[in-house]
């Protein structure tokens, strides 16, 4: 297929050209939420970012097989193995089973991204679905002589991994200053070298979620569930693995190299990382307490923000930043965002009601579709791309005003064009007056309006107008009958 997108790879730290392993097939892989609490705003943005990978590569025509597992058993709290599991500390302080909470955050997360607009992934494993293919990839990695058993658990042997691979080739970090970041083994350890990482956990007795394996009674590690459910629906070699950034240097680092221990191959082509969010220049964190939910920037309940903002707006607002830049949360950015974002539906709400009114036309909609397709084309560039939006916005709304002409083929491309990146790339709709209820009942206000005309009962006709402009909605009298437009 011919394309010429480009994308970073964080694997090489370039841009590079986008070569799939079997065109027109793609697949790519994104590290999914760990359900033990509410999805995070983090999470939301980076899930948005391949949402729109996955929107602009379908659209580009390829079939992409978009795997997002859920992780929903054996997360340890920090990534040093060590600690209570946080499902059942969790089920016991809420009294619930653990797979009730599971269940619970599961459905919020599902919900929050519905919001969101996104499009469900083609797979959504669970990493309770998959403990044998986890304990077969175990077995395999110890055959291959680089995980060891010590009491039930399962290491991987990282020391004798460097040896013959990069171990920090994702992140390109010096080993000794990995080594000298890591605490030092004491008499308690079991593990052999300070850099191993559990692949199979014994479980404790009070321990609630657990499974047989060849090493007794236990649950896998985290970063073992990624590698066994890419290999088992993308195969040991696949495009795209994606995630926050924060997973590169530890989950990530750990999936290559399990990986490649087992199939002596790169898990994926192309790695790519979404940045991190920031509220007004700090990091977003719950322990700085300005971290705020979804749902507390939708209703505005949080004591930092002054107003709730919709789903659709947060999303514009997220898109108008690239995903490789930090996203700075701020009262004003959002207000921005906000206006921006109806600035964009108002157009696409006027695009169906303007009329081919010249032969030829000024406007090179051809021009502005190619710089559309550049901006994506260059590691996937939102901001760049909603810059000749709004120049396509400026366009509808001076032909709506008659100051512009534009003749049939220009407006048919120009409503592909906004159809097409509007709706299918960034996956915005009108969260206000898009249903087909609201345009109805429009009808029904403005035949109200013309039976009150005619029969020169012009202070109902005006109230009528007026009222409808304090909500922000505009009439237009044109030859055509009564237009209305959302400001
Ligand atoms: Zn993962």
């Amino acid at each position: 297929m011919d394309n010429r997108l480009v994308l970073y790879n964080t694997l090489t730290r370039k841009k590079e050209k986008f070569e799939p392993l079997n065109p027109p097939f793609v697949g790519m892989y994104v590290c999914g939420p760990t359900v033990y609490s509410d999805v995070h705003l983090g999470n939301c943005r980076t899930f948005v970012s391949f949402d729109l990978i996955f929107r602009y590569l379908t659209h580009l025509g390829y079939k992409v097989r978009y795997v997002r597992n859920i992780t929903d058993a054996g997360h340890l709290e920090g990534d040093n193995d060590e600690g209570d599991d946080k499902f059942a500390k969790k089920a016991k302080l809420e009294r619930l089973e653990p797979m009730e909470i599971v269940q619970k955050y599961t459905l919020g997360f599902h919900e929050v991204l519905r919001l969101f607009n996104t499009l469900p992934p083609s797979i959504e494993p669970t990493a309770t679905g998959h403990i044998s293919e986890q304990i077969e990839m175990v077995k395999k990695i110890i055959e291959q002589g680089y995980a060891y058993e010590v009491n039930g658990t399962v290491y991987f042997d990282v020391e004798k991994y460097v040896k013959e691979y990069d171990y920090t080739i994702l992140t390109n970090r010096k080993l000794d200053d990995l080594l000298n970041n890591t605490r030092e083994l004491n008499g308690q350890d079991e593990k052999r070298g300070r850099l191993d990482f559990a692949l199979w956990i014994k479980a404790k007795p009070e321990h609630i979620m657990r499974w047989p394996s060849p090493w007794g009674v236990g649950f896998p590690g985290w970063h073992i569930e990624c590698s066994a459910m890419s290999s088992k629906y993308l195969g040991d070699q696949f495009d795209i693995h994606g995630g926050g950034m924060d997973l590169a240097a530890t989950h990530h680092t750990n999936e290559i190299a399990q990986s490649q221990a087992c199939n002596h191959m790169q898990p994926a082509k192309y790695w790519m990382h979404t940045n991190m969010l920031t509220v007004n220049g700090t990091r977003m964190s719950k322990s700085a307490g300005n971290g705020f939910l979804p749902h507390e920037l939708f209703s505005g309940s949080h004591p930092l923000l002054e107003r709730g903002y919709s789903p659709m707006a947060v999303r514009f607002f997220m898109l108008q930043a690239h995903y490789r830049s930090t996203l700075d949360f701020s009262n004003e950015a959002l207000e921005a965002a906000d206006k921006g974002y109806k600035r964009l539906m108002n157009a696409m709400a006027l695009l169906p009601k303007l009329n081919a009114t010249a032969k030829n036309t000024e406007i090179k909609v051809d021009e502005l579709k190619a710089r559309c397709y550049a901006a994506m084309d260059d590691d996937f560039n939102s901001p760049v791309l909603i810059a000749e939006l709004f120049d396509a916005a400026r366009i509808i709304n001076s032909a709506y005003d008659g100051k512009l002409a534009l003749d049939e083929p220009s407006l048919v491309s120009l409503r592909t064009l906004m159809q097409d990146f509007v709706h299918d790339v960034l996956g915005l709709v009108d969260d206000n007056t898009g249903s087909d209820d609201f345009e109805k009942l429009m009808d029904v206000v403005i035949s109200l309006r013309n039976e009150a005309k005619q029969s020169k009962d012009y202070t109902t006709s005006d109230r009528i107008r007026e009222g409808l402009s304090s909500i922000g909605i505009r009439l237009k009298d044109s030859k055509d009958g009564t237009l209305w437009n959302k400001i």
